[in-house]
């Protein structure tokens, strides 16, 4: 694999292979950009079929990280973790330290939180050897779950969309296809029943639909079908790459909004479809920041409050991408990456005044 042209080729500053034979930790730390801040990223434990496949998604995942947190607003670079390995098998507390120590090494050039098999208590064993961690559990003074952030960050993001596509201000009435109503979804739910929304929800885990139908009032709908109703919205909350070229045709909702991560399975190809068929696209990274955003308050002295509201904000981000995609005609996912790289850029491209105006400027006299 040529490394180099790899890091080259996606912009990665830093990348960092960590191994520890005493506790079996093998971990890659990618940090891709650190323009804008500390990259903060979460760390994902997975039992890998290859080295290359390990780096190849850390690489990935870090990338996306930057887009997230420079469209979203974020004083926060893009970074990201792997560990690799069967979680059943291989976590233990001295892992979990050990892989706090090579997070200390690097000085806060990367900061740490849960993913995928990366569970609270986990974190708070990495905890116990750096502070450059976030998402511990609540009673530590951490933000704990994100997902309920998460959930009121879609929710706005569902309101902005309807209001762009749809011309109205409120949900009532409006239809609303939910996929997947685990920890996103079924707070999602909530907020939607409570505007007045009538929801349709498909879960491979009948009992969760059960509760959502009996909590909230819910509609429950086939695996099959959720994608393809005729409603207003198609809410994606459980897997990545469910707008392809087989769904994409089917979908009868003029928008796709919701908190799955890579939803388009091409970036490029499927975002076109979509807009080819008049379907509005939420770009996921953008529509689902709320969990990032919520981490982030985390290392300013966390309020939920504070975490609710800077959530909401996802309705003025997706507005402004929805009108930059119009102006320039692309797609709303492309708008949204040209938009997070020019805040990339013009940071980046800031005059350090300490050597312009030098320092005396600023000295007393
Ligand atoms: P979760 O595991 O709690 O919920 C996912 C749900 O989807 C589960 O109930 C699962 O049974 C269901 N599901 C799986 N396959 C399905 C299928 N084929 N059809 C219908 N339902 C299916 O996860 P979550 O935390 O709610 O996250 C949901 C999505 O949002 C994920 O893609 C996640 O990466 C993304 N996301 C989550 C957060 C967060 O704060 N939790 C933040 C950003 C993005």
């Amino acid at each position: 694999m040529a490394i180099f042209e790899d890091l080259t080729t996606m912009g990665h500053e830093q990348v960092v292979f960590c191994h520890d034979k005493s506790t079996g930790l093998k971990a890659i730390i990618a940090i891709h950009d650190t323009t804008l801040g500390p990259a903060l990223g979460g760390c994902r434990m997975w039992d890998y079929q290859s080295d290359e496949e390990a780096l190849r998604d850390v690489l990935r995942l870090s990338r996306g990280m930057t887009y997230k947190a420079a469209v979203s607003g974020l004083n926060l670079g893009g970074g990201k973790s792997v560990i690799i390995g069967d979680p059943r098998k291989l976590k233990s507390e001295a892992l979990f330290r050990t892989f706090g120590r090579f997070i200390d090494s690097l000085g806060g050039r990367y900061i740490t939180a849960e993913d995928v098999n990366i569970r609270v208590q986990d974190i708070e064993q990495v905890a116990l050897e750096t502070s450059y961690v976030s998402g511990v559990t609540s009673r530590a003074g951490g933000s704990g779950d994100p997902s309920p952030v998460t959930a009121y960050g879609v929710y706005n993001g569902i309101k902005a969309s309807v209001k762009f596509k749809l011309g109205r201000d409120d949900l009532k009435g409006v239809t609303v296809a939910v996929q997947g109503c685990g920890a996103v979804g079924s707070h999602l739910v909530e907020y939607l029943v409570n505007e007045g929304a009538k929801v349709f929800v498909a879960d491979i885990d009948g009992e969760k639909v059960k509760s959502n139908v009996k909590l909230y009032g819910a509609e429950a709908a086939s695996l099959q079908d959720i994608h393809r109703l005729q409603v207003d919205v198609f809410a994606p909350c459980a897997l990545g790459g469910i707008l392809n070229e087989k769904t994409i045709p089917e979908i009868k909702a003029k928008i796709v909004a919701g908190a799955a991560n890579n939803q388009l399975l091409d970036e490029i190809s499927h975002g076109s479809m979509l807009q080819e068929r008049g379907i509005l696209y939420a770009p996921d990274y953008v529509i689902n920041a709320g969990g990032l955003i919520n981490v982030y308050q985390e290392l300013h002295g966390y309020d939920a409050a504070i975490a609710k509201k800077k959530a909401a904000g996802i309705y003025d981000t997706l507005l402004a991408i929805y009108q930059e995609a119009v102006e320039k005609g692309m797609t709303t996912n492309q708008a949204s990456n040209q938009i997070a790289e020019k805040r990339l850029q013009a940071v980046a491209g800031m005059k350090d005044l300490r050597n312009t105006l030098g320092t005396q400027r600023w000295a007393k006299r």
